[in-house]
């Protein structure tokens, strides 16, 4: 398949992972933080991890969405659902999430309307096909999600829709990278840039990382070949003493991203003063909210909820897997009390949950002789 079997052939494989263990200086170590669930995904998919040297650590960042919304927000959505007799929307990776009460499924089999949609513009037909009944749609992702959801508040807007509200939980990446960049015991040395949001918010997007950090971070695709191209670029800069900006995706990553994405976001979006991330609390400026000119279509103005902050279980230690203080494995709760089938926290069933890919794919190794 074209774009993808020449980014998983074997011996350019074999080929970057010999590059990497030359480049890398015996007598240093590299922690590499891939800030999206896609990399982490990819990484264990194809073990990408057992091709490095001993001192490159791939250390798994907060870029799952779904994984650092904290439980609270779940549950004011599911309680919209269960007491407003609204019908409950969302993409298919948060019907098993749990909150304090379940997950959307749980929540469905109590007697909620839940329904599944691929995009906000299915939630928005459904609000249109029944405009009796307010239809609430659970808004996720970052920048790269977020355009879909200002284009459908826009399209609602022109339709007139007036049954139709956003349960707005999009958040930004880059408060999120520099509060990981400021905490005291931070010992990152570079990151693996998310690709997909890097379409929208281009790469300059990162420039503070190099020029007010000094670190390295290098855009990266999803398939095995980009993350280790990724990596030997990383440590070509680290091995030179410098820092900044690289684009490895340019295949499918615009330098400048895409501003026609950006221009719906600010019509749409303004951004909250603080948000809190699960595992790294309030995190400022780092999600959007509806700006005052679509509050109309906002679930939180109009259907009367509030946020909550409900701590996550005391024995789940899913915040110090999305700082990177843990390996996913090393929870006391990995594989026993938390597994896909009966999940502590969201990283174990979010499609780009760190827990997920470790529980997924721990034992497999692709063979680079194959
Ligand atoms: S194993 Fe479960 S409880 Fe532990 S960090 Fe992962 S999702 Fe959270």
């Amino acid at each position: 398949m074209k774009y993808v079997d020449e980014y998983r052939d074997a011996a350019t494989i074999k080929r970057l992972a010999a590059e990497i263990g030359e480049r890398a200086d015996p007598q240093r170590t590299y922690r590499i933080m891939e800030v999206c669930g896609g990399h982490t995904h990819a990484i264990f998919r194809f073990g990408l991890a057992q091709l490095l040297p001993k001192n490159i650590e791939l250390i798994h960042g907060p870029g799952c969405p779904v994984c650092v919304l904290p439980m609270g927000r779940m549950d004011v959505g599911l309680a919209m659902a269960e007491e407003q007799d609204l019908i409950f929307t969302a993409f298919g990776d948060m019907m098993r999430v749990p909150g304090s009460t379940g997950s959307p499924l749980e929540s469905k089999a109590r007697g909620a309307d839940i329904r599944m949609v691929y995009s906000p513009l299915d939630a928005l037909k459904i609000a249109q096909q029944h405009p009796d009944r307010p239809v609430m749609f659970f808004a996720i992702g970052f920048e790269t999600t977020a355009p879909s959801t200002a284009v459908t508040l826009m399209r609602a807007r022109q339709a007139n829709v007036e049954n139709f509200y956003v349960f707005c939980n999009h958040i930004l990446v880059n408060p999120a990278i520099r509060a990981l960049l400021e905490m005291d015991d931070m010992r990152l040395d570079a990151f693996i840039g998310p690709g997909h949001v890097t379409t929208v918010i281009g790469c300059d997007a990162y420039r503070f990382v190099a020029e007010e950090f000094r670190r390295p971070i290098v855009v990266s695709g999803f398939e095995p070949v980009d993350i280790l191209q990724s990596i030997a670029m990383i440590l070509r800069q680290m091995n030179a003493g410098v820092a900044k900006v690289e684009n490895q995706y340019s295949r499918a990553v615009p330098w400048e991203g895409n501003p026609a994405a950006r221009a719906a976001l600010d019509l749409v979006f303004e951004t909250r003063a603080a948000f809190e991330w699960r595992g790294m609390g309030e995190i400022p400026d780092s999600a959007y909210a509806l700006c005052d000119e679509f509050a109309a279509f906002d679930a939180e103005k109009q259907i009367g909820v509030h946020g909550q902050t409900l701590p996550d279980p005391v024995e789940a230690q899913c915040g110090d897997v999305l700082k990177g203080a843990l390996k996913p494995c090393d929870c006391r709760l990995f594989g026993t009390s938390c597994t896909p089938e009966n999940p502590v926290g969201a990283l174990m069933v979010s499609s780009e949950g760190a827990c997920a890919a470790q529980y997924k794919y721990a034992d497999v190794t692709i063979s680079i002789d194959r």
